[in-house]
């Protein structure tokens, strides 16, 4: 069993007070010890290599971060799940008995997620249908939800919340490949959020100190260690992904009119994965712009995450840097999903001793870049990147400074003793 780490306690340990602070303003009991509730912890997660590569069946390479979504629930025999997000300040109610009105009933389902701060509803309560219809039973009471993973920067708050609702509230629910995908389905089906497995599978199993190679085809994963004295920074642009949901469309139907051809002219090819990258020159004359630069791209992010996963391996992190800053470039010449911003950060990122490689993280458009790098440069790092944008006269963008954590777990009474939490 792997040590908590110490931020996440932190987290934990405000869902507790949270839980307690709901119980008092409601009139009830706030005498529990820590025995006597449930608290899960649930890491955000960031891509160091890959690009678009997840729903080619490629490869990913992302880590868990130190920062967490928590759950605390305090069990009751009601019948009722009740909800408090902390850092929305909204709460609604789950009754277990009627869930199958509730999935079979969209107006139903839209009445409960209703409202401008309701989003946050659909993750949980997507969670918990799907946990019902896979048959894992749902335990009832008072749930208290928090977190500090910033919402909507690309470090997948949404997974994390969906992870850590799923821990606390299902009986012996534990860290699976079946979790992870169950939560995907909450994401895609309650939420319509189209989004791939990485992000769930990240926060169910990754471990601490080490990144997750991840095979989006067959969900299986290795884990590698990141070298010794690096650290990972994460720089928000400050740009909104506004486009990035048309634009992820479009290229996803490009990939498939790419394949539409491809199949015709070298017989079955289920995903690009299943085109090596040697035989991009034979079916160079097939396709035509912008769709064979889109392939080149994915072709060559995939093979790119293989390299890196070996350069981490082996500890070569200026040329896990190198696959980096190749990935970006391809990113924006190849895929076009940059933008001004994105391709600032990452070359003056850089142009600083010690960093090893930079590049934009996520869809695109906007969001942002994640920067790896020797421990102890972080104030030059940050002070290059600031200065680039105020020459610009752009607004500073925001800094996350990470480590990798390990994947979500529910924590005992010894993990909540040892934080103090059984003393709040
Ligand atoms: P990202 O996953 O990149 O942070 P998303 O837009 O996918 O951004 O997910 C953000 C959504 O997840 C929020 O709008 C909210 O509904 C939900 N969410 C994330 N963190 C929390 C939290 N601490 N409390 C309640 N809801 C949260
Ligand atoms: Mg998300």
């Amino acid at each position: 069993m792997t040590v908590p780490e110490p931020g996440s306690i932190a987290v934990a340990r405000s869902a507790v007070e949270g839980l307690r602070g709901v119980l008092r303003d409601s009139g009830r009991s706030v005498e529990f010890q820590s025995a006597d509730i449930r608290v899960s912890v649930a890491p955000g997660r960031v891509n160091l290599l890959g690009g678009h590569t997840d729903y080619n069946e490629g490869f990913v390479l992302p880590v868990a971060v130190d920062r967490f979504v928590s759950c605390a629930l305090y069990p009751g025999d009601t019948g009722i799940l009740e909800f408090h997000s902390l850092d929305l300040g909204d709460s609604f109610q789950l009754d277990l008995a009627s869930l199958d009105e509730l999935r079979d009933d969209p107006d139903r389902f839209d009445e409960l997620a209703g409202g401008c701060r309701a989003m946050w509803r659909r993750y949980v309560a997507g969670v918990i249908l799907e946990m019902d219809e896979a048959g894992i039973p749902v335990v009832s009471g008072i749930a208290a939800i928090t977190g500090n993973i910033p919402i909507g920067s690309g470090l997948s708050s949404s997974a994390a919340l969906e992870v850590s609702v799923y821990l606390a509230c299902g009986k012996g629910a534990g860290a699976t490949v079946e979790a992870a995908l169950l939560c995907q389905r909450a994401e895609n089906r309650w939420a319509g959020v189209p989004c791939g497995i990485m992000d769930q599978y990240t926060s169910l199993l990754a471990e601490a100190g080490k990144a997750i190679f991840l095979d989006c085809r067959h969900l299986t994963c290795r884990h590698v260690p990141l070298p010794e004295g690096c650290a990972i920074t994460v720089i928000n642009s400050g740009i909104q992904r506004e486009l990035a949901d048309g634009e992820y469309r479009r290229r996803r139907l490009e990939i498939e009119s790419a394949l539409g051809i491809l199949r015709k002219a070298v017989g079955p090819i289920a995903a690009l994965r299943d085109l090596p990258a040697g035989d991009l020159a034979e079916v160079e004359d097939l396709l035509p712009q912008p769709l064979l630069k889109r392939v080149e791209h994915v072709v060559g992010a995939i093979e790119r995450v293989e390299k890196g996963a070996v350069s981490l391996t082996l500890g070569e992190r200026e040329r896990f840097g190198e696959l980096m800053v190749e990935c970006h470039r391809s990113l924006a010449e190849r895929y076009e999903v940059s933008i001004e911003e994105l391709d600032l950060i990452v070359e003056s990122a850089i142009s600083v001793d010690g960093v090893y490689g930079a590049r934009l993280t996520g869809a695109g458009f906007g969001g942002c870049c994640v920067v790896f790098h020797r421990e102890g440069c972080r104030e030059e790092l940050e002070s290059a990147v600031a200065g680039a944008y105020r020459a610009r006269s752009w607004k500073e963008p925001v800094f996350h400074h990470l480590s990798a954590a390990p994947g979500a777990r529910v924590l005992n009474a010894e993990d909540m003793s040892g934080s103090g939490i059984t003393e709040l």
